[in-house]
C-alpha cells in the first residue's frame, strides 16, 4: 500500500517501532520471568528434599514422618495439595510418603531411577489436568558410592502457572492499548507538527491558480525546518512578484514607446493622403516619418541588444587597450554634434589608461554619456572630461552643465525606457535605454557606474573600471 501523506508516514513509522519494541520487551519479560519462576520452585524443591534427605535418612517407614508436612506447606508455599514427599529405599521401593499423596501417583520413572543409581538428581513436570502441574524432584542419597534412599519431593506449579497467565493477560491488553494511544497520539502530533506546510501547500496552490504573488505565507515563530522553508517560499515569492513586476513594466513600457512613433506615423500618413500634395509636402511627410522609423529602429535595436543580455548570450570581447585614445576619439566626434550647439566639450584632465576590456562596447557606453550630456545641456554650456589613475582602477568623469537630475529621479534613471522628462526625452531622439545598456557593459567589466546631478547646475557621471582584474570574455546577464 502507498501512503501519500507524510503525517500518515511518520504515524505510521512511530507506530510501528513502538509496536517492535514493547513485542519484543513483552517476550524478553515473559521469558525471563517465567524462567526466574520455575528456577525458584526448582531451588525450593532442592532446598526441601535435603531437608527431607536428613530427617528421613536409614528410617525407613511407610509411615508420614512427624513434622515433614508442615515445612513442605510452609517452605513450597500455600496450596491444597501437591506438596509431597516420598522416600524409597535403593531398590525403589516405596517408605515413608506424605499423607496427601497415593503411592500410585507420580511413580519413579525409569529415567529418573537410571540417574539416581548414576548419583544425579532429576527434575520432572507431571501434568495432572488442564492448568495443574506438579514439578517433582528425584535426588539420590548415596552411601559409600551406593544408593541407599531416593527421596523425591514435589509441588504445584500452580501459581507460577498462574502469575504467568495474568502476565500473557495483561501484556496481550497493554500493548494494543498502548498501541492504538500512540497512534492517537503520534498522529496529533505529526498533524501538529506539519499544520505550516498545509499552509505553505495551500498558499502555493491560491498563488497558481489565482497568479496572485503578493500573497506571504504566515512564518512561524519558531526558526525550525519549516520555519525556514516558508520564510525561503516567500523570498522567493518576493523575487517572483519583483520579476513579475519589472516584466509587466516593460512590456508597457515597450508597447507604448513603439505605439507613440506609429501613432505619429499613421497619423502623418492619413494626413498626407487626403488631398494632393505637393512633391515638397511629399518629402516632408516622408522624412518625418523617416525619423519615427529610425527612432522606432534604434528603440529595437536597443531592445533587441539588452534581451541579449538578459539571455546572457552577449560575448565580450576582452583585450588590452588605453582608454585615454578611446576617449580622446570619441569627444572628437561628440564635439562635431555638441558645436551645432555651441557647447564645448573640455578634456580636462587625460592620463594614459592601460585596461583590459571591450574597445567597441566601451565607446559605446562613452558615446551614450556624451550624447547625453549634449542632449540635456541647453546651447552654449560646457562638458569637462577627466581620465584618471586611481590605484588600480581607471576612473572617468563626464560633467556637464546641463539642466541636471531632480533627486527623486536619480535612483531610477538606469532603469528600462526610465527618463525624466518623456516628451523632451523623445524629441531628443532618446530611447531611454541607453543608460541601462551602459549601466550593463560597465558591470560586465567588473566596473561601477555612478551619478551625482543638481537641478539647473548639471550632471555628473563617473565610470570606474578595474585596470587589470580581468574579466574572463565570458558571457555576462543584464542587471537592470
Ligand atoms: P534617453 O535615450 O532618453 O536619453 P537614457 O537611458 O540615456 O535615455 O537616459 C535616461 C534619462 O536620464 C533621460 O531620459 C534623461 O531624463 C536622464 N539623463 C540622462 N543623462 C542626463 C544628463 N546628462 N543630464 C540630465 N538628464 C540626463
Amino acid at each position: 500500500m502507498i501512503i501519500y501523506s507524510v503525517r500518515l508516514k511518520l504515524t505510521a513509522w512511530y507506530v510501528a517501532l513502538l509496536g517492535s519494541i514493547l513485542i519484543l520487551f513483552s517476550f524478553l519479560l515473559f521469558f525471563f520471568l517465567s524462567k526466574r519462576l520455575y528456577e525458584g520452585v526448582d531451588n525450593s524443591l532442592k532446598i526441601s528434599a535435603n531437608v527431607v534427605a536428613k530427617t528421613a535418612l536409614n528410617r525407613y517407614t511407610s509411615a508420614p514422618l512427624p513434622g515433614l508436612e508442615n515445612f513442605l506447606e510452609q517452605f513450597l508455599g500455600y496450596g491444597n495439595i501437591n506438596k509431597f514427599y516420598r522416600i524409597y529405599d535403593g531398590s525403589g521401593n516405596v517408605g515413608s510418603l506424605s499423607k496427601n499423596i497415593e503411592p500410585s501417583q507420580f511413580p519413579l520413572t525409569e529415567e529418573s531411577y537410571a540417574k539416581a543409581l548414576e548419583g544425579k538428581s532429576s527434575y520432572e513436570t507431571f501434568t495432572l489436568s488442564e492448568n495443574q502441574n506438579i514439578r517433582v524432584l528425584t535426588r539420590p542419597v548415596l552411601r559409600g558410592g551406593k544408593l541407599v534412599n531416593l527421596i523425591q519431593v514435589g509441588t504445584s506449579l500452580m501459581a507460577v502457572n498462574e502469575t504467568m497467565k495474568n502476565l500473557k493477560i495483561f501484556l496481550y491488553t497493554a500493548v494494543p492499548a498502548v498501541l492504538v494511544l500512540a497512534t492517537l497520539v503520534g498522529g496529533f502530533m505529526a498533524r501538529r507538527a506539519l499544520r505550516p506546510v498545509d499552509k505553505i501547500n495551500q498558499t502555493a496552490r491560491k498563488i497558481g491558480s489565482g497568479a496572485d504573488l503578493s500573497r506571504r505565507i504566515p512564518v512561524p515563530d519558531a526558526q525550525d525546518e519549516i520555519g525556514r522553508l516558508a520564510q525561503t517560499f516567500n523570498e522567493m515569492l518576493e523575487r517572483l512578484e519583483n520579476f513579475f513586476i519589472q516584466v509587466r513594466q516593460f512590456s508597457s513600457d515597450a508597447s507604448h514607446e513603439l505605439r507613440t512613433p506609429l501613432t505619429v506615423l499613421k497619423g502623418q500618413s492619413e494626413l498626407a493622403l487626403r488631398k494632393v500634395r505637393t512633391p515638397e509636402e511629399y518629402q516632408e511627410v516622408i522624412s518625418s516619418n523617416l525619423e519615427e522609423i529610425n527612432y522606432m529602429s534604434k528603440i529595437l535595436e536597443d531592445l533587441f541588444y539588452l534581451s541579449k543580455a538578459d539571455e546572457a548570450e552577449i560575448r565580450l570581447e576582452f583585450k588590452p587597450l588605453d582608454l585615454a585614445l578611446i576617449t580622446e576619439d570619441i569627444c572628437k566626434h561628440a564635439e562635431i554634434i555638441a558645436s551645432e550647439k555651441q557647447i564645448e566639450i573640455i578634456i580636462a584632465f587625460l592620463e594614459p589608461v592601460e585596461i583590459i576590456g571591450d574597445a567597441v562596447r566601451l565607446r559605446q557606453t562613452l558615446w551614450n554619456l556624451l550624447n547625453n550630456a549634449i542632449k540635456y545641456t541647453p546651447n552654449e554650456g560646457r562638458i569637462k572630461v577627466y581620465l584618471q589613475n586611481k590605484n588600480d582602477m581607471a576612473v572617468l568623469s563626464i560633467e556637464d552643465t546641463g539642466i541636471g537630475i531632480p533627486k527623486e529621479d536619480l535612483d531610477f534613471i538606469f532603469n528600462r525606457f526610465y527618463r525624466v522628462e518623456k516628451s523632451r526625452s523623445r524629441t531628443e531622439g532618446g530611447s531611454g535605454l541607453g543608460l541601462a545598456i551602459s549601466k550593463y557593459i560597465i558591470e560586465a567589466h567588473k566596473g561601477i557606474i555612478e551619478v551625482e546631478s543638481q537641478v539647473g547646475v548639471g550632471t555628473k557621471f563617473k565610470i570606474s573600471l578595474p585596470k587589470t582584474a580581468t574579466t574572463t570574455p565570458s558571457p555576462v546577464k543584464a542587471v537592470s
